[in-house]
């Protein structure tokens, strides 16, 4: 038998190589977007509870109602916008499952899908599954923010959905309110669809505020918004997370998700719904992140890397283009092996691996780890 792959060029995920490689070599692993620590305990004694309660059989396929009302309520909070608990919440397992449930969804094959360069990893094996075209418009370096007017050129008859994501991993951009307002502009007469990827939308830093594509009214018709638990509540691991979007697509999504994992585990819907009773659960983060930017950035700045600190995520990217002609998946792997730091090469967050010479640090490990980074970043010869 031979296997005429779906998707002949996709290999195994950059995170998962070089979590491994970190491993393999007993590097400090800034590679991964993951919390080098625990959740809160008390969260951990909600999920205990509620499965020692008897919460432990199928959730219904939309979330359970608490959850999706406590939720509902805290975007309200935040945002300012209402969402319809029964008909526009849907949780998930994880972001990674919105957004692919989201895309299915809408695209038909033959229909293209702008992304924006780099654009995280999932985002395109979803496009191709469906038969979709991937269009590719990079981002303007070195801050990365969107360039409208070649967002502009590459919307053509076929377009049928958008893929943004703020604050925006690897670069940690943040969207401001004249993006909001372009893209609204660009799709408001035509049929293209939105998907807003979120997921570090508590992460934010030096008083900048997220501006979720909800609070556009435009934009809130069309979007299918993807956050993620799992970033908020440091629990990566539990894949949960959310879409929100207008009665109408999330019926679509819907029809999707029920088939792709049906519901997600119910013992952590319920403890995540007590959980979100107090909001400095998530309103903590930015200043609970920033000291980590912080401390990070601190150190970095005795490096001969060249960086401006993130406006949010938890990502930091670091520019070695001045020092040396090494792409950066060598250095990256070279780092790990023989410094002891791992990272992600941003190269592959491009179709093509274009390498800037950029590299992306985890900034979300206990300050012990991050100072043993930094001090062995700053002694070592790098070049
Ligand atoms: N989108 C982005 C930009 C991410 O960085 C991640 C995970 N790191 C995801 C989506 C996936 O989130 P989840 O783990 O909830 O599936
Ligand atoms: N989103 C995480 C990152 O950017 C990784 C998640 C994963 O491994 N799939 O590092």
């Amino acid at each position: 038998m031979s296997i005429d792959s779906k998707l002949p060029e996709v290999g195994t995920t950059i995170f998962t190589i070089m979590s491994k490689l970190a491993s393999d070599y007993g590097a400090i692993n800034l590679s991964q977007g993951f919390p080098g620590f625990n959740c809160d305990p008390y969260l951990i004694d909600l999920v205990t509870k509620h499965m020692k309660e008897g919460k432990n059989q199928y959730a219904p396929m939309s979330g359970v109602p608490v959850l999706r009302e406590r939720l509902a309520q805290k975007t309200n909070k935040i945002y300012g916008i209402g969402y319809d608990s029964e008909t526009e919440v849907t949780i998930v397992s994880g972001a990674t499952d919105a957004i692919y449930s989201a895309i299915t969804a809408i695209v038909k094959p033959g229909d293209e899908v702008i992304l924006l360069e780099p654009a995280y990893d999932s985002y395109a094996p979803g496009i191709l599954l469906s038969g979709g075209v991937p269009i590719y418009v990079p981002l303007d370096l070195p801050d990365f923010s969107v360039n409208w007017g070649k967002v502009e050129d590459a919307i053509s008859e076929k377009t049928r959905l958008i893929i943004v994501n703020t604050p925006h991993n690897p670069s940690g951009y943040m969207w401001t309110n004249d993006d909001l307002n372009k893209l609204a502009q660009l799709i408001k007469d035509k049929n293209i669809n939105v998907i807003s990827d979120e997921v570090y939308e508590h992460i934010t830093f030096d008083g900048r505020e997220h501006l979720s594509l909800m609070t556009h009214p435009i934009l809130k018709e069309r979007t299918f918004i993807c956050g993620s638990f799992g970033k908020t509540f440091h629990v990566t691991g539990w894949k949960i997370g959310y879409c929100l979007a207008p009665a109408e697509l999330t019926s679509e999504f819907r029809k999707v998700h029920q088939f792709v994992t049906f519901s997600t585990a119910t013992p952590l819907q319920y403890a995540l719904a007590e959980y979100l009773e107090e909001e400095s659960h998530y309103l903590g983060l930015p200043e609970f992140y920033q000291k980590k930017r912080d401390l990070f950035c601190t150190g970095l700045a005795d490096t001969d890397f060249i960086f401006t600190p993130a406006q949010g995520s938890f990502f930091q990217q670091v520019s070695y283009a001045h020092l040396s002609d090494e792409s950066d998946f060598d250095l990256a792997v070279r780092l790990t092996k023989e410094i002891g730091v791992a990272s992600i090469p941003i190269s592959v967050f491009f179709k093509d691996k274009d390498d800037h010479k950029i590299l992306r640090f985890c900034f979300a490990k206990t300050d012990q780890e991050l100072q043993k980074a930094i001090e062995t970043l700053q002694k070592s010869i790098l070049f």
